[in-house]
């Protein structure tokens, strides 16, 4: 539902400098693609947050949260209504719990992910190591169940704190999320005795203790393979399509059907990694579609297998 003049009205006299209207959402996302978000807010601190949240509750106003922007593909069309961005207002990381083998870390949804492995690294904690170089927020992270070969968010997950649509926060525990591939959800709804998504404010890690020159040394290493396998110049969401459950990966299928560096527009498939989709200038989010929507077809006529995105795409079709 898009803004009416009152609902601009309030924002504005609410969230002054913090609010941009008609902001283009290819300044938010890693794509640099994207059509404008009605509204783009960065509430300062968890109290706006809150507020903001119960307003449009109230007025059944439809809000995206978003973390970095690293994994989103926003249509040409743009986002009706707002668009939320917790990074100043959430980013904080600490520990809470410190035991003789183990200790629990406490990183906001809007903290940067990198700032968690490396928080960890210095205190010499084990455990994140397979998200070096994962870009991105806390949040995103949880939400995307974000990871790598090495292991993912749900493997040391142990709390997430989220805030329900009526403004209320709630804590729940590992035993009920269900983490599957590239995706958290939750698997009691009822818990939350509301409806919508809810917004996560805050991740609990538990982490074990280890040498931080070791970790050190070991992301570095991880870092490397990231640069050599993976295209770093171009806009891009990583992985665009998630691995199918058994059998080659997503990667592997499309280089193997000839796919690599096809193009559509500005869109093209990357020639350094098979299942990075780029921009390699001006692309549209249109091109990118069109290029997604190629590979899946060849790839399902040579080896039928449907290859599902991992990019989240968002904003309406026109
Ligand atoms: C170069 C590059 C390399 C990458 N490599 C990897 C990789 O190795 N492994 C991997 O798993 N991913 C990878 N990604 C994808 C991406 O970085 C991850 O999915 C990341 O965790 C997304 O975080 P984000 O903050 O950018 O989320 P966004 O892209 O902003 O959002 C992703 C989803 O989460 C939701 N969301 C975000 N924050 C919240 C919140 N606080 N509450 C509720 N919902 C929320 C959004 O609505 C959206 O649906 C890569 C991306 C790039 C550009």
């Amino acid at each position: 539902m898009p803004l009416d003049r009152d609902a601009k009205k309030w924002l504005k006299h609410r969230f002054g400098q913090h609010i941009k209207f008609d902001e283009p959402m290819s300044k938010h996302t890693y794509f640099r693609i994207g059509g404008t978000a009605d509204a783009y807010l960065v509430p300062p601190d968890r109290k706006d947050l809150i507020e903001l949240i119960q307003w449009a509750k109230q007025r059944q106003q439809p809000y995206l949260v978003i973390g970095d922007g690293t994994n989103l593909l926003v249509r040409d069309a743009g986002i009706r209504g707002l668009v939320i961005a917790l990074t100043k207002c959430l980013n904080h990381i600490t520990c809470t719990e410190w035991r003789k083998k183990k200790a629990v870390v406490s990183a906001m949804a809007g903290a940067k992910l990198q700032a968690l492995c490396k928080f960890a690294i210095k205190s010499g904690l084990a455990g994140m190591n397979f998200a070096i170089g994962i870009p991105g927020t806390v949040g995103g992270g949880i939400m995307m169940n974000a990871g790598t070969a090495k292991g993912s968010i749900g493997d040391v997950l142990d709390s997430i704190e989220v805030l329900l649509p009526d403004g209320q926060a709630v804590r729940i525990g590992k035993e009920k999320l269900d983490f599957e591939y590239r995706n958290l959800s939750l698997k009691k709804r009822e818990d939350l005795e509301a409806e919508g998504k809810p917004i996560i404010l805050e991740g609990r890690f538990q982490l074990w203790h280890s040498d931080a020159g070791y970790l050190k040394k070991e992301a570095q290493e991880l870092l490397n393979i990231r640069k050599k396998t993976q295209p770093t110049n171009y806009p891009c969401a990583g992985c665009f399509f998630k691995n199918p459950p058994a059998g080659k990966t997503a990667g592997e299928l499309i280089e193997l059907a000839g796919l690599k560096g096809k193009r559509i527009g500005g869109a093209e498939v990357s020639t350094k990694h098979a299942n990075y989709i780029i921009n390699s200038g001006n692309a549209t989010a249109s091109d990118v579609i069109a290029l997604m929507e190629m590979v899946q077809k060849i790839v399902s006529q040579t080896f039928n297998i449907e290859l599902k995105p991992e990019v989240k795409i968002v904003g309406p079709q026109v």
